[in-house]
C-alpha cells in the first residue's frame, strides 16, 4: 500500500531551532570546536553537511564558470597583502559601527538597533555607549617577527585578489571584454555579532565573480548579473515568494560602489541578503593600478606609490588604455546553504496518521543520492543483489549511493527522508526467482520517491537510466550572451 500525504506544514511555520536541531541531528552543521564550549561565529561541516555545501559550490562552477565563455576561474591566497587591504580602502573603511551597553557590557551593531528606541539587545536598557568604528579584518603577522611589516590579514572578500590577478589572467588568457574572473572559498570578517546559525559567521565562504565591462555599458552589465542571479537562485530551489530584490540606497553602498542591488531570501529570520550584485566601478583596479591618474582621472582613489602593475586595457581601435568598470555578483556559500536547508525543510502528515520531516532538496543538491536497502538483513541473496546494484549506481552517479543494510526498512526512510536522499530502492523477495510469487517481478525492485512517496516497480538493469532521466537531468540554461 501507497502511503499519501495528508498536511504539509506552511514555510511561514519553519523555524530556526527545527532547522538546527535537524542539521545537528543528522550530522550536516555542528558548532565548531564543541569539545571546549564551542567558538563562536564558527561551525563545522559534517559528512552531509559537506555533501550539501560542494554540491552546491559546484553547481555555481559549473553554471558560471564551464558553461560560459566568458569566465575564468581563479584560487588565490587567503592571507592578504597589507598593502592589498589599504589600497582598497578596507583598513581605513570596512568597519561596522559598535555599541557597548553599559548595564551588561554586551556589544552589539549599532545598525542592528531601533533607531527610534536604540535599547540593548541582551538586557533591553537604554544605557548604551555613542556608536564607534570597529574593523571586521582579522589581522596575522607573517614569519617569527610580530611587528607592523609583518602585518597580513586574512581576506574578508575573495575579491581583492581577483582584481591583483587581473592582469596576469589578461596576459595569460588572453580575453576580450566583457568577461569575467570567478573565485570560491574562505572570507573571514570578524563580526560584532555572529547570529542566526550561519547566517552571519566570522567564516565563510564566497562565490563571488567580477566581470570588467566597458564603463559605458555597465548599467546594462549590473542589470543582466541581477538577473541572472536570481534565475540561478530559483534553479537551485528556492520559490519566488521567498526571493526579492532590494536596491540600496545611495546612503547605504559601500564605499566602492556605484549601485548595489541585493538578492534577498527569506530566511527563519526574515527577509535578508543571500547575495550582493554591486557595480563597483573602475575603483578597485585604480586603486591597485600604477598610473591610475592618467588611465581614469575620475577614480576616486588614493595614489598609489607602491604597485608595479598597470590594471588597464587597451582600446583596440583608438589604441588609449582605459581601466574597465566591473560588476561583482557576490554570494555567500553559508547563506546559500542556510536558504536551501530552509526551503527545503519540511513537516507533514501522512495519511495514516504519523508525522514526518523530510528535506525536500532538488535532486543535483541531494547528499546522498539514492539509498539500497535489502528488505532482509539476513537473507545473503537480497543482500548481494543489493550490493551490486548499489556499486552500479555508484560508479555512474555523482555522488554517495548508500547500502543500507539494518533491515529496518522504516528507520531507513525516515532517515533518508530527513537528509533529503530523493530515492530509496528496495530489493525483496519479489526480487529473487525462487521466493517471488510473480515472475515479472524477477530482477526488478521498488523506488519509493521522496516527495510523492509514491511506489514503481523498475528492472534492475534498466536503474542507472532511469534514476538519471527522472532525478539527476539538472540542466542550467541561463541568459548567456556570449555564445
Ligand atoms: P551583511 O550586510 O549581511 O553584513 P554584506 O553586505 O557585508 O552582508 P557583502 O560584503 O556584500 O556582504 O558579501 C557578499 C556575500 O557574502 C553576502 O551576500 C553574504 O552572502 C556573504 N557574507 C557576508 N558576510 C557574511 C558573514 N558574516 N557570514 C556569512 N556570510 C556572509
Amino acid at each position: 500500500m501507497t502511503i499519501g500525504i495528508f498536511m504539509t506544514a506552511a514555510q511561514s511555520e519553519k523555524t530556526m531551532e527545527q532547522i538546527i536541531s535537524l542539521c545537528k541531528r543528522r550530522g550536516f552543521i555542528f558548532p565548531s570546536s564543541q569539545v571546549y564550549g564551542g567558538l563562536q561565529g564558527a561551525y563545522d561541516f559534517g559528512p552531509m553537511g559537506v555533501e550539501l555545501k560542494r554540491n552546491l559550490q559546484q553547481t555555481w562552477w559549473r553554471d558560471m564558470v564551464y558553461a560560459r565563455q566568458d569566465m575564468y576561474g581563479l584560487d588565490s591566497s587567503i592571507l592578504t597583502h597589507q598593502k592589498t587591504m589599504h589600497y582598497s580602502g578596507h583598513k581605513d573603511t570596512f568597519c561596522d559601527l559598535m555599541v557597548d551597553c553599559r548595564a551588561c557590557k554586551s556589544r552589539m551593531r549599532a545598525d542592528h538597533l531601533d533607531p527610534d528606541n536604540p535599547v540593548c539587545e541582551n538586557c533591553g536598557l537604554d544605557d548604551l555607549t555613542e556608536p564607534r568604528p570597529f574593523n571586521l579584518m582579522f589581522k596575522t603577522n607573517l614569519g617569527p617577527v610580530e611587528d607592523d611589516a609583518s602585518t597580513a590579514y586574512l581576506r574578508p572578500e575573495t575579491a581583492q585578489a581577483i582584481f591583483l590577478n587581473f592582469k596576469y589572467v589578461l596576459d595569460t588568457q588572453s580575453p576580450k571584454l566583457p568577461f569575467g574572473i570567478a573565485q570560491t572559498g574562505k572570507a573571514f570578517r570578524n563580526e560584532i555579532t555572529p547570529r542566526h546559525f550561519i547566517f552571519r559567521v566570522r567564516e565563510f565562504e564566497q562565490m563571488e565573480i567580477e566581470f570588467f565591462v566597458k564603463p559605458e555599458s555597465s548599467d546594462y552589465w549590473h542589470s543582466y548579473w541581477v538577473k541572472e542571479r536570481l534565475n540561478w537562485w530559483h534553479a537551485q530551489g528556492l520559490s519566488g515568494d521567498n526571493l526579492k530584490l532590494d536596491v540600496q540606497p545611495e546612503s547605504d553602498l559601500a564605499h566602492y560602489a556605484k549601485a548595489t542591488t541585493d538578492i534577498l531570501y527569506r530566511f527563519p529570520h526574515g527577509f535578508e541578503e543571500l547575495e550582493g550584485v554591486a557595480n563597483r566601478t573602475d575603483y578597485d583596479l585604480a586603486s591597485h593600478s600604477k598610473n591610475q591618474d592618467t588611465l581614469s582621472p575620475h577614480a576616486k582613489v588614493k595614489e598609489n606609490k607602491d604597485s608595479t602593475s598597470k590594471l588597464a586595457v587597451q582600446d583596440p581601435e583608438s589604441k588609449s588604455w582605459y581601466i574597465p568598470y566591473v560588476i561583482e555578483p557576490s554570494a555567500g556559500l553559508d547563506r546559500g546553504m542556510l536558504a536551501i536547508l530552509s526551503e527545503a525543510y519540511t513537516e507533514e502528515t501522512l495519511d495514516n496518521g504519523s508525522d514526518r520531516i523530510v528535506l525536500k532538496l532538488p535532486a543535483h543538491l541531494s547528499p546522498i543520492k539514492a539509498a539500497v536497502i535489502p528488505l532482509a538483513k539476513n537473507k545473503p541473496e537480497l543482500v548481494a543483489i543489493a550490493q551490486t546494484i548499489q556499486r552500479q549506481l555508484q560508479a555512474n552517479l555523482q555522488g554517495i549511493v548508500r547500502l543500507e543494510n539494518s533491515g529496518n526498512i522504516g528507520k531507513n526512510y525516515r532517515r533518508h527522508d530527513e537528509i533529503g536522499t530523493p530515492v530509496c530502492i528496495t530489493v525483496d523477495f519479489d526480487t529473487i526467482e525462487e521466493t517471488t510469487s510473480d515472475p515479472k517481478l524477477v530482477n526488478t525492485v521498488t523506488l519509493r520517491d521522496r516527495d510523492s512517496l509514491s511506489q514503481e516497480r523498475i528492472p534492475i538493469e534498466a536503474l542507472t537510466e532511469h534514476l538519471r532521466k527522472k532525478y539527476f537531468f539538472y540542466h542550467y540554461e541561463g541568459n548567456r550572451t556570449d555564445q
